[in-house]
C-alpha cells in the first residue's frame, strides 16, 4: 500500500470499470469523481473516451465543467459552512453549474444520445425520489434498459435521475 497514493496523479480507471456495452447505449454526463465524467446509461460504468466522437472544443468544455462541478461537489461533501449552499447550487436548475451542464449535454447529444445525471442527496432525511423533472416539472418516466437499473428520465430535458 502506497501511503502517498492520494498525493500522486490518479491511476487509470481499471478495465473492469469501463463500459463494454456493444449496442451503443445513450451516455450520461455525470458528476462522477473520475477524470472522465461520461458514463453509460445502461451499465453506469465509465465510457472509454476513444469510443466517443467529440471535437476539441467540446472536450475542453466537458473538462472545464468537470472541474467547475467538482468545486461545488467538494464543498457539499466537505459538510462544512458551505454544505447547504453547495447543495442548493447542485440542486437548482437555475444554477450556473446545472445550466452549463445542460448546454454541454445538448452539444454532446448531437453526436450521441446523452442524458445529464441530476444531483440528488438521497441520504438526507426526508428524501423522496423525484417524480417531476427538476428542470421543467414534467413527469419523469422510468427508463427501460438491459440491466434494469433504476433510473427515471425527463424526455424533454434529457435529465436522468436515480430512482
Ligand atoms: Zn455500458
Ligand atoms: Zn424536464
Amino acid at each position: 500500500m502506497d501511503k502517498y497514493s492520494k498525493l500522486r496523479p490518479p491511476k487509470q480507471t481499471p478495465d473492469s470499470e469501463i463500459c463494454k456495452c456493444s449496442d451503443t447505449p445513450p451516455i450520461v454526463l455525470q458528476s462522477s469523481l473520475s477524470y472522465n465524467p461520461i458514463s453509460c446509461a445502461d451499465c453506469n460504468l465509465e465510457v472509454d473516451v476513444n469510443s466517443l466522437d467529440f471535437n476539441n472544443m467540446l472536450i475542453e468544455k466537458i473538462a472545464d465543467w468537470r472541474d467547475f462541478h467538482f468545486c461545488f461537489f467538494k464543498l457539499w461533501l466537505d459538510s462544512g459552512e458551505f454544505e447547504i449552499w453547495a447543495k442548493e447550487q447542485l440542486s437548482n436548475p437555475e444554477s450556473s453549474v446545472n445550466k452549463r451542464a445542460l448546454i454541454i449535454r445538448e452539444e454532446i447529444g448531437i453526436t450521441r444520445e446523452c442524458f445529464y445525471w441530476w444531483f440528488i442527496d438521497n441520504l438526507s432525511a426526508g428524501y423522496n425520489s423525484l417524480v417531476k423533472c427538476p428542470n421543467c416539472s414534467n413527469d419523469l418516466i422510468r427508463r427501460k434498459n438491459k440491466f434494469n437499473t433504476d433510473t427515471k428520465i425527463c424526455e424533454d430535458c434529457n435529465i436522468i435521475v436515480a430512482d
